[in-house]
């Protein structure tokens, strides 16, 4: 058999450790893994280089870098309701394009395959994955904040944007319902029938901070995981965004619902959330994927930076060095991050997407190299990088992102941020 492309000589992240192999890859999908050299169209020499399964950052908003370094130092609801809410009034539908494209400049460059996005003007971040040709998966950030009519309209522009996406090139659509506070019981209930109806998958913010909580409660004498549970809304389709603040109880009851945990410890530190006892939902068998969350509360879109601090924040939160081993890391920035989005990748088996990073490991930093793991997760930086697959295309080759003129971008976004600072008046031509 003839296949598109053979990465070979590399070392092969597989079951949690490197073995020397050979992948082929044909079409979309990674179709041999083994010591033969088998023929292919194009020939990658992974020579001096880890090969790693693509890397899914399983939730930000992406555009949210247009913000990036714009206020510092503030509490989540403050920063949220003084810097944030009234800056994004003033991005237009061109303004979130070019976000998008410089966050996936970013992500693609530092490894990542995938990523998972809710935000606004989502037809515009649509447009950027597909011409980029980097994997997502997408939805409209909704929210009714307790008006029936909004939230029938917010409603109806996630599910316009479903219809339209859902499975177009690397789109995979879903529904995403901000919070319990910023969403009422009732909204939350129809959004979650609505995403069974279309067979997809909801994410929603869950317990970030305990002032989210104590708002939560105020109103309907639960929790945020307790008032999605009481109506339903939990099930093995639901992916839930931090979890930092959550009793062994409700750690319980995700665990029995099966749904999904996105961690996101840079976002959690920078805004003073807390750390999420991410170890005791591992020991109870929850899956729990990686996410940087958006770039404002960051900075970056740099996974690498993730997966070295996960492991150290769950050794200083449990007292227990063992808390959370190198390999898991990696895990759950791979294939986790895939399996809670029901993608068939995150490994380097025949069948599997091929979606793959192939990362440099000659520089000093990875030297002595007596175990391959322990360095790419403690001494590595996303910037080792130096090839990136999707979809069984080649996106970054030898460090350089082949999908997006770098200067242009960078050019864009600069004068973007000179109309935010310049003019205090909002543009509302082409916002929701
Ligand atoms: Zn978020």
């Amino acid at each position: 058999m003839m296949h598109d492309i053979l990465i070979k000589n590399g070392l092969i992240y597989l079951d949690h450790e490197f073995i020397r192999m050979n992948i082929g890859i044909s079409g979309n999908r990674i179709t041999y893994t083994g010591r033969q050299e088998v023929h292919a169209g194009q020939t990658i020499d992974a020579s001096g280089c880890a090969v790693l399964p693509g890397v899914m950052n399983a939730h930000t908003h992406l555009s949210m870098c247009l913000l990036r370094g714009v206020a510092e130092d503030q509490p989540l609801e403050r920063w949220l309701s003084e810097t944030v809410w009234p800056i994004e009034k003033k991005l237009s539908a061109r303004d979130i394009y070019y976000g998008s494209l410089l966050g996936i400049y970013e992500m693609l460059r530092t490894g990542t395959t995938c990523f998972s996005d809710l935000y606004i003007e989502m037809d515009m971040t649509a447009r950027a994955v597909l011409e980029t040709g980097i994997r997502a998966c997408l939805c409209y950030g909704m929210a009714d904040r307790g008006d029936e009519s909004r939230g029938r309209e917010e409603l109806r522009i996630g599910r316009e944007f479903v219809k339209k996406w859902h499975q177009k090139g690397t789109i995979t659509a879903l529904y995403g319902p901000h919070s319990t506070y910023t969403c009422t019981p009732e909204f939350l209930k129809e959004v979650k029938e609505v995403a069974d109806n279309d067979g997809l998958k909801v994410q929603i913010h869950a317990s970030e901070n305990s002032w989210e909580i104590d708002e939560v409660r105020k109103k309907y004498g639960m929790t945020p995981v307790e008032l999605l549970n009481s109506i339903g809304f939990l099930d093995e389709n639901t992916i839930l965004a931090h979890c930092v603040r959550v009793s062994d109880s409700e750690i319980e009851i995700i665990k029995r619902r099966k749904a999904h945990i996105v961690h996101n410890p840079i976002s959690n530190l920078k805004l003073s959330a807390g750390i999420a006892p991410v170890f005791k939902f591992v020991l109870k068998g929850i899956n729990v994927a990686l996410g940087t969350d958006g770039a404002a509360s960051n900075n970056s879109y740099n996974m690498f930076e993730e997966i070295k601090i996960t492991p150290l924040l769950q050794k200083c939160l449990s007292g227990n060095a063992s808390a959370l081993k190198a390999y898991e890391s990696i895990d759950m920035a791979t294939k986790n991050g895939y399996r809670a989005y029901g993608l068939e990748g995150g490994e380097i088996k025949e069948g599997k997407l091929a979606d793959i990073v192939i990362i440099d490991v000659s520089s000093p930093s990875y030297h002595p190299s007596y175990n391959l793991i322990n360095n790419i997760v403690y001494s590595g930086n996303g910037y080792d990088v130096r090839d990136v697959i999707v979809d069984g295309k080649i996106v970054v080759e030898k460090g350089k992102v082949l999908t997006i003129d770098r200067e242009k971008i960078i050019d864009k976004v600069e004068r973007i941020k000179r109309r935010i600072m310049d003019n205090g008046q909002e543009n509302t031509s082409d916002k929701r």
